[in-house]
């Protein structure tokens, strides 16, 4: 039995979403279907998650509502229409109209979007609405109540053989409405499948499957077949994003595959994410390329630094009281780096390293910015000589200047730091020079 994501722009008017029942219904096996709010149907359009937040933030500064509800209330009537359904939207919009007022609770209100296409996907395919706020529990501070959402989903939804259901929301133990970050429907998704113990959770969106480098730097990157669920994290992590972050954790232990499938191309296989690859796969070292600018290296330099038990800890500690999330941290003898993404420095600079400074009065100390970090990801790369040693040989080729090399033991990546400069090049020249590999 498989569970089933269909996206925003999959679900974008009814035309794609007579498109999205056909897919459904070409297999017996798709029997849960989760469901995101209309969103782009052509670029410059706006997605109804966008238009209401729009609306609330119209509530909150006093300006009226009324004509961006309108947009979404023609939306969702195309739709209704081009389905040819009965389905009282009127209802639906004097509701929230109702609610309208500067104590509404926003989530509430941007849930509307999911909560209506879910409601008239269910009555265009005759099957029941179940709604997600009876299903998916949130503790406070919007954190998932895991194990309760699985059994109460997994109870609720044992009488059913079919259903629609909104993805992206839940409610908390008293009845109020909670969401997911943005995109948050994929880990509706991944819920659901673990809660009704699928085989298969399918996430049907625009791509066709994870690719093995960034597509706006190199034309038409290789598609990935197969990527490890560890792969899949250090690529998004990254920069390569085709689902929720956060939709991985609650399949992970049990062992769900996750398919990313492409609406507009059912036939193409899509990409399979997996816990582990099949025992007799013949795998490639390397799965996939991605990166980010915009970090930056802390520097301390002073003799005999390695003589001195709980320096490390104590740098650690100033980082970290200063409320950075860092990287890496590479060191020699007596230096040390603190790699982190320049906005956390943005507010704390001349604070850490005044605090640096007179801890230790080193005898280098800086913070330099403009880095951008390249990542080489597979889980082969730890059994295969020689891929570490073709990466540096690519970038030295390229002529491009390494600033920070970080391999770790888990051997799944290859970090590189260079310029900001040269974060183009590396990826063009990594991309070329590792194709045998993939
Ligand atoms: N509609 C929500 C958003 O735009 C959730 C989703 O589509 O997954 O973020």
């Amino acid at each position: 039995m498989k569970t089933v994501k269909f996206g925003g722009t999959s679900l974008a008017s009814a035309e794609m979403m007579k498109h999205c029942a056909d897919i459904l219904k070409s297999d017996d096996a798709r029997r849960y279907v989760i469901v995101s709010a209309p969103g782009k149907r052509f670029d410059g359009d706006i997605k109804v998650t966008d238009l209401l937040y729009r609306i609330y933030s119209e509530v909150l500064n006093d300006y009226d509502p009324e004509p961006t509800l309108m947009v979404i209330y023609q939306r969702f009537s195309e739709i209704i229409e081009g389905l040819g359904i009965e389905f009282d939207l009127d209802k639906e919009f004097d509701e929230i109209r109702s609610k309208l007022s500067p104590d509404l609770n926003p989530n509430w209100l941007a849930s509307r979007g999911e909560y209506l296409n879910a409601k008239i996907f269910a009555a265009y395919l005759g099957w029941p609405f179940i709604d997600a706020k009876d299903l998916i529990i949130f503790k406070e501070n919007h954190i998932l109540s895991h194990h309760l959402t699985y059994k109460v989903a997994g109870e609720v939804l044992s009488d059913f053989s079919h259903a629609v259901i909104p993805g992206f929301y839940g409610a908390d133990t008293h009845g109020e409405i909670t969401t997911f970050t943005r995109g948050g429907s994929d880990v509706t998704g991944a819920v659901i499948a673990r809660s009704v113990k699928a085989s298969l959770y399918e996430n049907w969106t625009d791509v066709s499957g994870v690719m093995t480098a960034d597509p706006r730097i190199i034309d038409n990157p290789k598609q990935v077949k197969w990527i490890s669920y560890r792969e899949l994290r250090e690529l998004s992590y990254m920069g390569a994003s085709v689902l929720h972050e956060d939709a991985i954790l609650p399949i992970r232990s049990s062992g769900i595959p996750i398919q990313i499938r492409n609406t507009m191309d059912p036939d193409a296989e899509g990409t399979m994410i997996v816990s582990r690859y099949p025992f007799d796969m013949n795998k490639h070292p390397v799965t996939g390329i991605a990166g980010k600018k915009g970090f930056s290296n802390l520097q301390i330099e002073m003799a005999l630094m390695n003589t001195q038990v709980g320096f490390g800890a104590r740098v650690l500690e100033i980082i970290a009281e200063n409320g950075i999330s860092y990287e890496h941290t590479p060191t020699s003898i007596d230096i040390i780096s603190v790699i982190a993404e320049t906005r956390y420095f943005e507010k704390c600079r001349s604070k850490i390293i005044m605090e640096i400074d007179r801890e230790f009065h080193p005898d280098k100390l800086f913070i330099e910015d403009g880095m951008a970090l390249v990542t080489v990801v597979g889980e082969g790369i730890s059994t295969n000589v020689g891929v570490a040693a073709k990466v540096l040989q690519i970038i030295s080729n390229a002529g491009i200047n390494v600033r920070m090399i970080d391999a770790g033991c888990s051997e799944l990546n290859i970090i590189i730091g260079i310029n900001e400069t040269d974060y183009e090049k590396t990826i063009k020249a990594l991309y070329d020079g590792l194709h045998e590999y993939f």
